[in-house]
This record gives structure tokens, sequence and C-alpha cells, in this order.
């Protein structure tokens, strides 16, 4: 859709404008990096975002997550404790004439952990510019699709113009470990004709992705003296034959015949990894308890209750085998995500071709490339508004490297790249009014 305002010559005057913006666009990725946002310590991150979009005068939203608010949704993931300390923050451009189509423009806040700083060539969140990367956690996933987001919004204000349609900048907690922060979006009722999420995939859009379970295995058992102990009676290394099995159930789940179409050339698409554990108190004591964390993928389309069971089943075959386990059955504990596949190929909707359409123009007008297609094997918060809101979302954001890993980087050429394709989207999809 093309409003009298989307005139010829607008486009170079708005990729003009993220250039002007652009230094202040790098200097705002800094700071909002420099907030080491990892999952419960969100709060000053979210202070950031909402004093940015409070100063560009969009109306802020700020608010506590309250779990009984959300627990009987579909996608939800569930947690351990309370959320007393999530805060999500949604920022909107209301527009005046409401002439084009609304637009969600979703980041996530929250980073993962930096792990040992030793491994880090400069501190994780003390950003640094150095050979056109900006290095430092959570600079790649996903901050500077949240730069991108607010400054796109304010190279079109640089120009006199706003979107043609409402916009809601949404700043998310939880989508690294639940994807609980977005669904919390929807249960306030912020909806849009479309969405769209800048995780870093290499300004490629995103048409399927993975779900992912997380659960913990408890094995717990009598302890003894290490002089007495046979083998088989520890808890650590009873371990080691469930994770032989949960291995084994991933070959499986990867097999030819279950493969998912969208996956045909994807090597190994659906990954399972342990992720921590822990266990024992006391070198020369067997040790009677031990936990781990798995992480397993699930492909779109794949029921979750089916899933769990066929877990719990291996675990339950696997003790059968063990001296140990027969007589200390394992405990699953099911504690983060719980979240289903979503493929945004499958939606035949008019509204998901004409925002893929209308964003791979503005990406080839940008790059001078086609946009692009990928199946991903993670998970974003795309699921919740494709799944659960019936609106096609859009994953789609710059290229970034070592995103979890030690010097986690983002190519700031790709992020101006980026901004000035979301400001021709936005153009494009919601149409332009005057500021
Ligand atoms: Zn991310």
């Amino acid at each position: 859709m093309t409003t009298p305002e989307m005139e010829p010559e607008v486009e170079p005057r708005i990729r003009a404008a993220v250039d002007a913006l652009f230094d202040r666009e790098v200097a705002f990725l800094s700071e909002l990096t420099a907030h080491p946002s990892t999952r419960g310590n969100e709060q000053s991150a979210q202070d950031f975002m909402a004093r940015e979009m409070g100063d560009r005068g969009l109306s802020v939203d700020r608010w506590q997550i309250d779990l009984d608010d959300i627990r009987d949704m579909p996608g939800f993931s569930p947690v351990i404790g309370d959320y007393e300390d999530a805060v999500n923050v949604v920022g909107t451009h209301a527009s005046r004439r409401r002439t084009g189509r609304s637009l969600i423009l979703n980041g996530h806040i929250d980073v993962v952990p930096e792990g040992p700083h030793d491994m880090w060539d400069s501190p994780p969140f003390s950003p640094r510019v150095d050979g056109g990367w900006m290095y430092g956690r959570g600079a790649g996933d996903m901050k500077a699709g949240l730069a991108a987001n607010i400054f796109a919004l304010d190279a079109l204000r640089e120009i006199g113009l706003a979107p043609g349609a409402d916009v809601h900048v949404q700043s998310v907690v939880e989508e690294e470990c639940t994807g609980n922060g977005a669904l919390a979006c929807l249960q306030r009722g912020y909806r849009a004709d479309a969405v769209l999420i800048p995780e870093p995939f290499n300004e490629t859009l995103v048409t399927a992705q993975v779900g992912v379970i997380w659960f913990q295995v408890h094995l717990k058992g009598v302890p003894a003296h290490v002089a007495y102990a046979g083998s088989g009676a520890n808890a650590i290394e009873a371990a080691m034959p469930l994770i032989t099995a949960l291995h084994a159930m991933e070959e499986r789940w990867n097999g030819a015949e279950r493969r998912h179409g969208d996956y045909g050339h994807v090597d190994h698409p659906l990954n399972l990894n342990i992720g921590r554990i822990q266990g024992g108190d006391w070198t020369s004591s067997v040790p009677a308890w031990c936990v781990f964390d798995v992480r397993m993928g699930v492909f779109p389309g794949q029921n979750l209750a089916e899933a769990r069971r066929e877990i719990e089943e291996v675990l339950r075959a696997a003790a059968q085998d063990s001296d140990f386990l027969r007589n200390n059955q394992p405990e699953i504990v099911y504690h983060g995500f719980m979240a289903e596949g979503y493929a945004l190929s499958q939606d035949r909707s008019t509204a998901a071709r004409d925002a893929i359409g209308a964003l791979g123009g503005a990406h080839e007008r940008v790059t001078g490339r086609a946009l692009d297609t990928a199946a991903i094997t993670a998970t974003t918060d795309a699921r919740f508004f494709g799944l659960y809101a019936d609106t096609p979302a859009l994953v789609y954001g710059p290229r970034a490297e070592a995103i979890h890993g030690f010097n986690e980087r983002v190519d700031l050429e790709s992020l101006r790249r980026l901004t000035q394709t979301t400001a021709l989207f936005i153009a494009e999809w919601c149409g332009l009014e005057d500021a």
C-alpha cells in the first residue's frame, strides 16, 4: 500500500535520515549493551528503554508480569518462583489517520549469561567498536535489533513523517528462557497486522523455527562411604546412561521419516543439549544426588505433550537397566521453555504474503540482493504472534557472530542496512503521515 506521502523521493530521504542519525544509533546501542540485563537483572536496561521511548513521544506502558495473568494461556512456559523482577516496556505510536496497517516491532532485552570474563578479549558489558563490529554481550542478540526498531522511527520523524498506522515498540524480558514476556504482551491486548522481530539472522528472513523443551532430571539415592560403594550406586554416574539414552532419542527424532518439510536440507535440526549438571557433596562420599538440565528441540507441528511422554518413557526405560536407578526412579521437572515450533512458511494469509513482500522489497532496495530465507534450529518469540494471535511474525535482523558465546559482536554496517530496511518497511506497510 502506498499513501500519497510515499512519493518516489521519500525513499532516499528516509535512508539519508538513517545515515544522519547513525552515530547516535551506535551510541544508543553501546549504552544499552552496557546494561548487564541477564535474566532477573533487566530493570536498568528497561528503565533506559522506557526513558528513550518517552523522550521520543511514544506513550510508554511499563508493567510487571503477573504469572496469574498468563499461566493458563497457550504457549505459557512453566517457571519456578514469581515474576516480581520481570518488567516489560511497550512504547506506542498512535497514528492520527490510521490509513495503513498496524505493526509490532518486538525485541527482547534479556541476554544470556556472559560466562567467565577471562574468556573475553574485553569486558562483556564494556562495549567497544573495532573493525566495524561492536563487541559485547547482547550487542547482537538482540540489542542491535532494539536500536533499529527505535531508530527506524527516528529516521521518519527526522524528515517530518510518522507511520500512518499504530506501531507498538516492545522491549520484552524472558525470551531466552520461556518467552513469557512476549506472551504477557498478548495478554495485555497488544495486537497488530504484522510483527517484525530483528533477531540476528544475517539479514535473512526466518521461515521456520524449532520448538524447545527444557527439563531437569533429578536423581537421588542413599549415600555411602566410598569404601562400600558398588558400581552403579552413584547418583552422578547414574546420569551417564540416561544422557546416552536421551541422545539416542535425539537421533530418532532427527530421522528422515520424522523430518519437517522446512528442514529437509538441514543436517541435524533438533539438538539435545545437556546444559548444566550438579551433584554430590564430598570427594570421598558416594554422591547421593545429581541434577542435570536438558534442552531439546522439536519440529513445528510436533505435539509437546507427546514429546514429553516420549522423553519420560526414554528415561524410565533407561532407568530399568541401572542398579541405582531401578530403585530410585529419576524425577523430571519442566522448568523453562515449553515452546512449540512455528513456520511462517505455512501462513497462507494475505497479510503474511504482503508483509513478506514489503520486507523483501525494502531489503532488495537497500542491499541490492533478493531476500534469502532460512529455517533455523533455535526458537524466537515469533511463535506467540504466529500461533496464538494469528499474526504473521517476520524474524529478520542484523549480522552478528558468537551470540551466546565469547566476544559476541554485531556488524555495524549490517545494523545500518537493517535500520534502513526497517524504516522502508514501515513506510510501505503502515503508510506515512505528517509527524
Ligand atoms: Zn535473541
